[in-house]
């Protein structure tokens, strides 16, 4: 069973030697357990933090633990009866090839219904943080401006074509010229500003000349300072995630602009509002029933970059933290 554990903690930006390749023997599933072949790996940015010991929502993966992570895995042998060998599923086994999982923690996956790595990506965790974070606390109207980084990713690319059902205009930030361009050309976004330019805070100004209505927050950084200015009276802000920060070290240079932020958050009554997708577990549902019709109706499209062999993982999620990645990280395991 090969396995990729966690060797240090890194500290800023993760290295390889942060990560071990490990053969263990193969697991063998007890009564009501099933043993698992993984096919795909979901690579995401929250694992950066299980990687850390600072305290979070989420304990730290353990020094010499394997990494956690979503995985999309076949069964190979059953002691339940709600699996039979070659059912196709959802599981949380973490970088390893096999791996015995209880059967109620897993969901099945039906492979006729589409590609089998969407289960981690727009028909997954990352899709379903989209919808939930943007309907319920960006709530999008008609003529509205929503904007959002990190746009050719999976959460990203998923808000601002939700945002465009909603009949909302969409503005996608992301680095570099092609990612912008798929921006308007493969996800229909109304207008994509490179984060990377050294124009970027005017591009944005001008991408936006009815201020921002929805900030859908993944980055935090240099991005949110050239939002900051432009958000509008009433403006709602979902904290998703804040990738700019995660390998950081230390506190930004001053100087503390806490009071000139909090001054806007009063007057202009702005409404952020931090989530994990896991809080609209609820909403699951109505996520399944959406998503799979914007999809069949070509009104949301998606994009993966699949990587190679286990063995890539820890070169390809150092990569995703800065932007190596084009479209939702995936990694091919079988
Ligand atoms: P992506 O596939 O979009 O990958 C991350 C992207 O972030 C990179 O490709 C890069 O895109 C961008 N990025 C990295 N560093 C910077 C930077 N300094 N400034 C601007 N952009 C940067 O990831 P996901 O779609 O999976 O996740 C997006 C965000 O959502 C993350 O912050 C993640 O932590 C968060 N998240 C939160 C969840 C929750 O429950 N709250 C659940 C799932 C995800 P580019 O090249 O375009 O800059």
């Amino acid at each position: 069973n090969r396995q990729i554990l966690l060797a240090s903690r890194p500290v800023g930006e993760p290295k390889l030697s942060d990560f071990t390749i490990a053969d263990a023997a193969m697991p063998v599933p007890s009564d009501g357990e099933v043993l698992l072949k993984m096919r795909y790996l979901s690579l995401d940015p929250y694992m950066r933090g299980r990687m850390s010991d600072a305290k979070s929502y989420a304990a730290p993966v353990p020094i010499g633990g394997v990494m956690e992570g979503g995985t999309v895995a076949e069964v190979v042998a059953s002691n339940s009866d709600r699996f039979r060998p070659g059912d196709v599923v959802l599981s949380h086994s973490g970088w390893q090839s096999h791996a015995v999982a209880k059967a109620e923690t897993l969901r099945k996956i039906d492979p006729s219904a589409g590609p089998i790595s969407t289960a981690v990506g727009v028909m997954g965790m990352p899709g379903m943080t989209a919808y939930t974070g943007l309907l319920t606390i960006g709530q999008p109207k008609a003529g509205e401006t929503v904007v959002v980084a990190a746009a050719t990713g999976p959460v990203g690319s998923a808000v601002g074509q939700i945002a465009k059902i909603k009949g909302a205009r969409a503005v996608g930030i992301a680095g570099g010229a092609d990612k912008c361009k798929a921006l308007i050309e493969e996800f229909g976004f109304d207008a994509a500003v490179d984060h990377r330019s050294p124009t970027f805070a005017a591009d944005l100004a001008a991408a936006c000349p009815k201020g921002i209505d929805v900030y859908f927050e993944n980055v935090g950084g240099a991005v949110f300072d050239a939002v900051f200015p432009l958000l509008n009276f009433f403006a709602r802000i979902p904290v998703c995630g804040l990738i700019a920060q995660y390998n950081m070290t230390e506190l930004p240079p001053g100087p503390d602009r806490t009071s000139q932020i909090m001054r806007a958050v009063l007057t202009k009554r702005l409404n952020f509002r931090g989530f994990i997708v896991s809080d609209f577990a609820d909403q699951s549902k109505a996520f399944f029933t959406d998503m799979s019709a914007w999809i069949r109706e070509g009104k949301v499209k998606y994009r993966e970059d699949i990587v190679d062999g286990l063995d890539k993982a820890p070169e390809a999620f150092i990569g995703l933290l800065k932007g190596a990645n084009f479209g939702k990280l995936v990694v091919k395991v079988a």
